[in-house]
């Protein structure tokens, strides 16, 4: 199955995806963290989608749809993807449609994880990765410690658009290109609106109920 994990900056979607992604054997597919991965490995690329992403912008569809094709055309992600992040706004609706259709692949559910306002920025504001087991964590809700987190404590570090001024603009940019994205999925017989409120379990716990129900 390929699922949509979708919501606002700091719905919890990477965090729901990762464990959806190690329980059900799925590949989790984050547009954000393609994107950085460009910044690190690929310096002319990468110097144009940092700027963008700590303006809190849109990257460029293009780049963003050539990356996903990578992923999507790979045997080995065959009906397992899980994106996170992805798509963001209507053109990148068509083009995973036709990235699906060309690989014989379809979407089995969109989750979409409503979240207030205060909360999410506190989600965002105290988000911490680990640079090396790329687990997340929160300084308020889910602080690294020696039970969850066997990595140097040195190794963890904030993203770079995780300050309150990107934050402001990352808001902007969901509520004029992404909110879009929503309004059509709604539609969809296979959407799923999530408290995305609740504590990271009991996210889990409803979205694994639903899925169980679905095969294929
Ligand atoms: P995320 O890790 O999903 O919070 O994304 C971080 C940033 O990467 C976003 O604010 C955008 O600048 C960029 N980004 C991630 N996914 C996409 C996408 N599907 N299309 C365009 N830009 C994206």
């Amino acid at each position: 199955m390929n699922l949509i994990l979708f919501g606002p900056p700091g719905a919890g979607k990477g965090t729901q995806a990762s464990k959806l992604a190690s329980n059900f054997k799925l590949k989790q597919v984050s547009t954000g963290d393609l994107l950085r991965n460009e910044i690190k490995f690929n310096k002319e690329l990468g110097i144009e989608i940092e700027g963008i992403i700590n303006q809190g912008h849109l990257a460029p569809d293009k780049i963003v749809n050539s990356l996903l094709e990578k992923v999507i055309s790979d045997p080995q992600n065959f009906n397992r993807l899980i994106f996170d992040g992805y798509p963001r706004n209507l053109l990148q609706i068509a083009s995973l449609k036709q990235l699906l259709n060309k690989f014989n692949q379809k979407i089995s559910a969109v989750f979409s994880l409503k979240v207030n306002k205060g909360i999410i920025t506190k989600r965002i504001t105290g988000r911490i990765i680990c640079t090396k087991c790329l687990k997340i964590f929160n300084e308020y809700y889910d602080p690294p410690n020696n039970s969850n987190h066997s990595c140097d404590e040195k190794l963890l570090k904030k993203r770079s658009d995780d300050n309150l001024e990107t934050i402001l603009n990352r808001f902007n940019t969901y509520a004029n290109e992404t909110n879009p994205v929503l309004d059509y999925y709604k539609k969809n017989t296979n959407f799923y609106e999530i408290d995305g409120n609740m504590k990271i379990g009991e996210i889990y716990n409803e979205i694994e109920a639903i899925l169980k129900n679905i095969r294929d």
